[in-house]
């Protein structure tokens, strides 16, 4: 039999049996220098890795970025120039479900997409909504908690949600883009991508531009009802990975198509709304979104575990040409998902297959546990440290043309307070002017479902919020409540009540009417 086809050791030995184990006897014991079974036992037991704390469960594929605009007014980056053509990867996810949770979950998106360029690695690390629940990166663990299992039922709890939220009203526009059609969409393919952030492009002259990418569906938006998702997930809870794995093995390679809306760098004092605030969309009569190309996903992976479970996406990845914003959360998330990955696939998680560049990559990172680089990365073996005198024999030496201009910021260090900010306004345009009727309907219903079983002192300082996008905001969804409460069978809520939580008593449920406790 050819040495391929052999069964081996991790150490490359011939493996002589792989049914029978050694014993003492026919009827056992076993002997410990059964190693081969000894090493199989102990392989099972780490076959697994930390699941990610966030956007655990996650479906993607392998496709192309095609640029066919011309754009290099705005940016130096070789993967925007038109005509580039860039291999990718796309990993979709949900955010609070963990690695077995259903698919067609009412959740945000993730959106993460890692372009293979020719000088690197560049991350768009997106969801499927342009905004997010919060501006300031010290609420971001607080609000993760609240969408996790609470520490003593083990339970999701809405009411931890909605006390959250209706205590930081920053988190309204994506509760409610949460709530809305868009909360739910039928497949990855059928859903938008954006950037969220506020990144930048830098051009040959070096100037920057502060910019917003899209990833618009060619397939078309399509959602699911919370009633229709149930029926779906008493059937599978792999939809997503069925639908997106089918599509492409059939040939049906979907497409995104790619746009950037440009704001010019000193522009940004002069906007009504903080452009760095992730709460936020940029208007599009005030900042047009611009054609820059599509990508499409064509290929599934070989292997998902070493593909898509071991991709490491994060928005430190940039390229020349490319950059990110004052944005504190974009700040924070670029030290914060290398970080993660550190954590969850080790230090060197950039050699790993799906995450090596396409570059060869010469730096002075040394050693370090899973150091799997094969030789010398900087060069010349005697060029360990650096400086050194070794550059005309090989040793990696920086690039200064790879340094971007001066971010023309200034201000004084401080703890601003982010709460000066409007949170309704951007709320009200979608609620009031871009849902039709049958969508705000469909709005009411899903959040004051969600809202089913929350004391009431909580729900009424969420529906004072509500009140202040549009009263009728807040009259459908306390109808909605109020109705939830009245007939939901099943009443989703698991915070332990103590004597310091907030009290919901019948009357409250039937009409609302409680006053919140502040
Ligand atoms: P526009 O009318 O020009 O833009 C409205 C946009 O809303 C559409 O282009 C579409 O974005 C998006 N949209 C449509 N239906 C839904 C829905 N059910 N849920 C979420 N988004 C939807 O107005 P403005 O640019 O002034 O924005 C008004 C509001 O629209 C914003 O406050 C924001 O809530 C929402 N919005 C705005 C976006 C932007 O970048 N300006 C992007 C997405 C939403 P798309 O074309 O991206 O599909």
């Amino acid at each position: 039999m050819a040495d391929r086809n052999t069964l081996r050791t991790s150490a490359g030995a011939p493996w002589p049996n792989n049914q029978d184990s050694l014993s003492a006897g026919e009827r056992g014991p076993l002997l410990l220098q059964d190693y081969q079974l000894i090493e199989k036992l102990a392989h099972q037991n780490r076959e697994r890795i930390p699941e990610r704390t966030v956007h655990a469960k996650g479906w993607g594929a392998h496709g192309k970025l095609v640029i066919t605009e011309d754009i290099s007014r705005y940016t130096k980056a070789k993967c925007l120039m038109k005509g580039a053509e860039t291999p990718m990867l796309a990993r979709f996810s949900t955010v609070a479900g963990e690695q077995g949770a259903a698919d067609h979950e009412r959740d945000v998106r993730g959106f993460a997409l890692k372009f293979y360029t020719e000088d690197g690695n560049w991350d768009m690390v997106g969801n499927n909504t342009p905004v997010f629940f919060v501006r300031d990166p010290y609420k971001f663990p607080d609000f993760i908690h609240t969408q996790k299992r609470h520490p003593k039922t083990n339970m999701r709890s809405p009411t931890a949600m909605f006390d959250f939220w209706s205590l930081s009203p920053e988190s309204l526009h994506q509760v409610t883009i949460l709530m809305s059609d868009r909360g739910l969409p039928q497949s990855p393919m059928q859903m938008n991508g954006y950037g969220s952030h506020t990144f930048s492009l830098w051009n040959d002259a070096g100037e920057r531009y502060w910019v917003k990418f899209h990833f618009k569906t060619e397939q078309g938006h399509a959602f699911y009802t919370n009633d229709e998702a149930e029926k779906i997930i008493g059937k599978t809870r792999e939809g997503y990975q069925e639908r997106l794995f089918n599509a492409i093995e059939d040939g049906q390679y979907p497409r995104w198509k790619f746009q950037i809306q440009v704001m010019p760098e000193l522009d940004a004092d002069k906007t009504d709304f903080n452009p760095f605030d992730l709460t936020k969309v940029w208007p599009h009569d005030q900042f047009p979104v611009i054609d820059v190309g599509y990508f499409q996903l064509n290929r599934n992976a070989d292997n998902y575990f070493a593909e898509i479970e071991n991709a490491a996406f994060s928005p430190s990845n940039v390229v020349p040409g490319i950059s990110w914003s004052p944005d504190k959360m974009l700040q924070a998330r670029v030290f914060s998902y290398a970080d993660a990955h550190r954590y969850r696939l080790g230090t060197h998680y950039e050699t790993i297959p799906v995450n090596r560049p396409r570059v060869e990559v010469h730096n002075y990172h040394k050693d370090g546990e899973m150091n799997v680089y094969g030789g010398v990365r900087t060069g010349n073996e005697n060029a360990y440290y650096e400086p050194n005198s070794f550059a005309e024999e090989g040793a990696a030496v920086e690039d200064r043309s790879a340094q971007e201009p001066p971010l023309r910021i200034s201000g004084n260090a401080d703890r601003y307070d982010h709460r000066i900010y409007d949170d309704y306004t951007q709320v009200r345009a979608l609620v009031m002017k871009v849902m039709d009727e049958p969508q705000r309907q469909r709005l009411y219903k899903n959040m004051g479902g969600a809202m089913a079983g929350i004391p009431a002192p909580i729900a009424e300082r969420w529906f004072g919020h509500l009140k202040q996008v549009h009263p009728d905001y807040e009259a459908g969804v306390r109808a909605a409540w109020n109705e939830a409460n009245a007939t939901a069978a099943y009443m989703p809520n698991s915070h332990p009540v103590t004597d310091d939580t907030p009290q919901l008593t019948s009357g409250d449920a039937a009409d609302g009417s409680a006053q919140a406790a502040e």
